[in-house]
């Protein structure tokens, strides 16, 4: 039975509880302790910077040229927290309420309440780092809404949020790096975990300037990788984003969690063409004030704007009055798959629905009117005005969606549609974020924790920065604690000799295999098996077959991988073939937990299993628990269950109307 350690006591005083009574590391052993960071994203950098602070020597890791490329900084629309600045009855009850009940309850109470606990102190930390939060005229810092909640708790920096908190979060990291408590490894890969007597003690990472592979000791290791969206090749995610880390962890016994759980984002560019390599997110920000409709007949053939109200249908406002645009985003991309796929789809490939600004534009500009005390204002002078205050807000998205599309979203409502864009599923840690390995942690998007089967949106950022300046110092310091009398394992121990050869003649076969297809291809189409048979809509035919489609090509990547260029080198190709390797291994998993999965809850939609209006419904007698799995080797993997127990919050069939 797995224990994920969650402290006894009143769901409120569990975390006070625990930083009151975890073990502590003097300041004079912190200096000998040695922590591996793999990951310089928000999660990353912010441990990084906070153990660094606290006096750990800290090695930390990403592929990237600068921790500023994290993918991280793509993050657009904001940030939640429980401050209630807005006085509109939010709390960190309500944070938490919203969060599990976002993620259709299967997400783990306690780890939740601490998450909205840690919310407010994230904002003073990033506010005390300079984050150029948006503020209002009066100077107070600005909040908006995001999908599945009634309050505006969304802390925002234009439509850069992810960059300006990546930038603090870089400074942070710098200052540490600049006072030799943090040693920055750039452009390095990690390529696997190195146990010794069952506990996490290093890593081997790749030079991917030289090809060449390092061996680093660390008395605790921390895996703080980012999601794995990219599996499904079409993404919101960074091009460079990817499972590596998170799987070699799993395969040196890490359980991997949920995998089956991806988010697919309602507002995003639709796909254009068979070339495409990557999707563009229209942040969520935008459903606070964009409409979203198709028009109310098949076949339309007239332009947007000529389209009377009467034979639009907002279908969104119809189906669900309370939340209306801003329902979760697995509830608006059903809708809009549904309407899709009933016909009303709009654009050349009918696979679009429209956001409309039109109404917020005359809303903000008459708003405007009133506020500048003028009269006789033309239509026209309106609209100009309520454009301004639309362009203040959300320009960058707007500038970027004229970019890529050729149109303007102030004159013509923008097309979207629903694509991949977060993993709520990575590898199961307790409640001191460390995995089924000791010594070795998760946190960020790379664990499973806290979003359950649908992540709410403005809720990454806040679980990253949670996870990294306010959890895992305390958490892992306690387990240092024990680690004390052992001093540094130096990098000749024959572990690190087997690991590092391990992984040398891993890519060795890679290489070698000299086929004629590339690493990309493959990725294509596993994204293709992924997305039609594990993406938005599942059911047990399309799964067990995508099984066996992942299988046979893994043995035909394994027999006609062509890699060009060579092992000790500067090479984009080999880093994609290795990282592919893994993606396919991970995307017969995510079948294999989908299929097992037979309810439908979140992100997860089962076909099988769904309510007479075709909203998901859970089967909590059954399925009341997070899938771990353990891998067993070659295709076989064992399911471990956590059971999930709900002491404070009622379940119930999610109610957005
Ligand atoms: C377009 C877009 C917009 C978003 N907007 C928002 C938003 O407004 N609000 C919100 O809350 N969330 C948002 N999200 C989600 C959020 O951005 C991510 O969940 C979050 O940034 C992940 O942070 P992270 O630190 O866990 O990982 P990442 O930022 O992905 O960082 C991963 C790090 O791990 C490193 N790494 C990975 N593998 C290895 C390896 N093998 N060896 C060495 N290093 C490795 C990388 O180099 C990188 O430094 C958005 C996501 C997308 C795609």
């Amino acid at each position: 039975m797995l224990d994920s350690k969650i402290p006894s006591g009143k769901l409120d005083d569990k975390w006070v509880d625990y930083k009151g009574h975890c073990k502590l590391v003097n300041p004079a052993n912190k200096r000998k302790m040695e922590v591996i960071i793999v990951g310089t994203g928000l999660a990353g950098a912010s441990a990084a910077a906070a153990m660094g602070e606290l006096g750990y020597k800290v090695k930390a890791f990403c592929f990237q040229d600068s921790p500023r490329r994290a993918h991280s900084i793509a993050a657009q629309g904001g940030i939640n927290a429980a401050k209630n600045y807005q006085n509109d009855g939010d709390s960190v009850f309500r944070l938490f309420y919203d969060t599990i009940k976002g993620g259709d309850y299967r997400a783990r109470e306690a780890n939740v309440h601490r998450l909205a606990e840690v919310s407010s102190n994230i904002i003073d930390q990033c506010v005390a780092q300079g984050v150029p939060f948006a503020r209002e005229y009066g100077g107070l810092l600005s909040n908006r809404s995001f999908g599945g909640t009634q309050v505006q708790r969304t802390f925002y920096a234009a439509g850069q949020t992810g960059q300006q908190l990546l930038i603090g979060a870089y400074q942070a990291l710098e200052r540490q790096v600049a006072l030799g408590n943090v040693t920055m490894h750039a452009r390095h890969e990690m390529l696997d975990i190195v146990k010794i007597d069952g506990k996490a003690k290093g890593i081997i990472a790749r030079n991917l300037i030289t090809g060449e592979l390092e061996k680093h000791f660390g008395h605790a290791v921390l895996i703080c990788s980012g999601g794995y969206g990219n599996v499904y090749y079409l993404s919101t995610n960074a091009m460079g984003s990817n499972v590596t880390a998170a799987w070699k962890a799993h395969k040196q016994g890490a359980y991997f969690a949920n995998p089956c759980f991806t988010q697919i984002h309602p507002t995003c560019i639709p796909v254009s063409g068979d070339h495409q390599s990557k999707l563009t997110l229209m942040s969520e920000s935008l459903r606070n004030d964009g409409r979203i409709w198709v028009p109310k007949n098949i076949g339309e053939t007239r332009k947007a704007n000529e389209i009377p109200e009467a034979d639009r249908d907002y279908f969104l406002e119809r189906r669900y009055p309370a939340f209306g645009n801003l329902v979760p985003r697995d509830v608006a991309s059903r809708a809009a798959k549904e309407r899709c796929d009933a016909g009303f789809g709009v654009g050349t490939s009918k696979q679009a629905v429209y956001l409309d600004y039109a109404a917020a534009i005359l809303r903000y500009g008459k708003i405007e009117v009133s506020k500048q005390g003028l009269s006789n204002v033309s239509a026209d002078q309106i609209i100009a005005l309520g454009k301004e205050v639309v362009k203040e807000k959300y320009g960058n998205l707007f500038e970027m969606y004229a970019k890529i599309t050729g149109e303007n979203p102030y004159e013509v409502p923008m097309r979207i549609y629903p694509a991949v864009h977060y993993t709520m599923g990575g590898l199961w840690v307790d409640y001191e974020l460390q995995t089924t390995v000791p010594g070795l942690y998760a946190l960020g998007e790379a664990n499973f924790s806290d979003h359950g089967a649908n992540r709410l949106g403005a809720s990454a950022l806040m679980q990253g920065l949670a996870d990294g300046y306010f959890v895992a110092p305390y958490t892992v310091g306690n387990n240092l604690a024990d680690e004390i009398y052992n001093a540094a394992i130096p990098t000749t121990h024959p572990a690190f000799e087997e690991a590092a050869k391990k992984v040398a003649d891993r890519i060795a076969s890679l290489k070698n295999i000299n086929g004629k297809q590339s690493a990309e291809s493959f990725h294509k189409r596993l994204g293709k098996i992924i997305w039609d048979k594990c993406g938005m809509a599942r059911n047990k035919e399309g799964l067990t077959q995508a099984i066996k489609e992942v299988q046979a090509l893994k043995k035909e990547f394994w027999s006609d991988l062509r890699i060009p260029g060579e092992i000790n080198e500067y090479n984009p190709e080999l880093d994609k073939a290795n990282r592919v390797a893994d993606f396919i291994e991970l995307g017969e998993l995510m079948c294999i937990d989908a299929l097992t999965r037979e309810e439908s809850c979140g992100g997860h939609f089962r076909e099988e299993y769904q309510t007479p209006e075709g909203e998901a419904l859970r089967d909590d007698e059954n399925f009341m628990f997070v899938s771990a799995w353990e891998n067993k080797g070659e295709h076989e993997w064992q399911l471990h269950k956590e059971e999930l127990k709900y002491d404070v919050i009622k379940p119930s069939q999610r109610n957005y109307k």
